[in-house]
């Protein structure tokens, strides 16, 4: 993997190379570091991998791009710090967007989580905007080309797939939240993704083992989640400690709090960073 410094606007296609920016690498509660959202690109084709609060002013900040220059996003979960951004990007493709002739936003989602991250977030900014040809308020496929990937089981988990371009995708579940889940069964809906069978990229998870043992192995890199103190619904600075070094040696910290400085990580490979592009070969 090479890190690249981006001195001029991030262009979303390239040769056909796997390349991942970070458009930030924070928290939720991060006031400096942007939330942990990134950008897969390759190729003609490119997703924005969850949009938080603060997404937009990352975006800018790290890649130069504008939201109008966003084409596919991919939620992971409900956070705030996920898709806060969410209600912004999806307006502005359909009221600037659409009417300086670009498509509708493609949506990666799967089935189980579409009609929950709907009704649950977005309905409320989005629904009541106009009244569609069908005389009805707006909903999910007015604003978007949903494009759903496939479901499948391993070993009693459900997992899902999407080849999407060039990039291969595969869905799993993490144990994120509540904090007395036990498993990602229990656990509210929240996806960490296998990018190209080589990045395992944590999502959002508590600690755990089998999770990354079962990526973690084939992987080239880990980029996982990372709480510097003890924590009930992310993994620690601790814990991810306790892993043998096979992993560590390959991991890369994100979604991390904005003190990083007073924090050893030198266990690891090391912090991702915000507006550096990952290429990977
Ligand atoms: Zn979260």
């Amino acid at each position: 993997m090479k890190a690249l410094e981006l001195n001029k606007k991030l262009n979303l296609r390239n040769d056909g190379k796997l390349e991942i920016i970070f458009i930030g690498s924070g928290t939720a509660f991060s006031k400096v570091l942007h939330n942990n959202n990134i950008i897969i690109i390759k190729g003609d084709k490119h997703i924005l991998v969850d949009f938080g609060l603060s997404g937009p002013m990352g975006l800018k900040a790290n890649t130069g791009l504008d939201l109008h220059d966003i084409e596919t996003v991919l939620p992971t979960h409900s956070h705030s710090d996920h898709i806060g951004g969410l209600e912004l990007l999806t307006l502005t493709n359909r009221y600037i967007g659409l009417a300086a002739g670009k498509p509708k936003l493609e949506l990666i989602i799967t089935k189980e989580y579409q009609n929950l991250l709907w009704d649950q977030s977005l309905r409320g900014g989005l629904a009541f905007n106009e009244i569609n040809e069908k005389s009805e308020y707006l909903s999910f496929n007015d604003y978007y080309n949903v494009i759903s990937p496939v479901q499948f089981q391993e070993k009693g988990y459900n997992r899902h797939s999407l080849k999407y371009g060039d990039i291969n995708l595969e869905f799993f579940r993490t144990n994120h939240v509540p904090d007395s889940a036990k498993n990602s069964d229990e656990a509210f809906i929240s996806y960490g993704l296998m990018i190209d069978d080589k990045v395992l990229f944590s999502g959002d998870t508590k600690f755990d083992l089998n999770l990354v043992k079962h990526y973690g192995k084939k992987a080239e890199i880990i980029f996982h989640d990372c709480s510097f103190k003890p924590n009930p619904v992310h993994a620690s600075l601790e814990e991810l400690k306790s892993l043998d070094s096979q992993y560590r040696d390959k991991m890369m910290l994100m979604h991390y709090s904005d003190d990083y400085e007073h924090y050893d990580v030198s266990d690891f490979k090391g912090l991702v960073k915000e507006g550096i592009l990952y290429q990977f070969d």
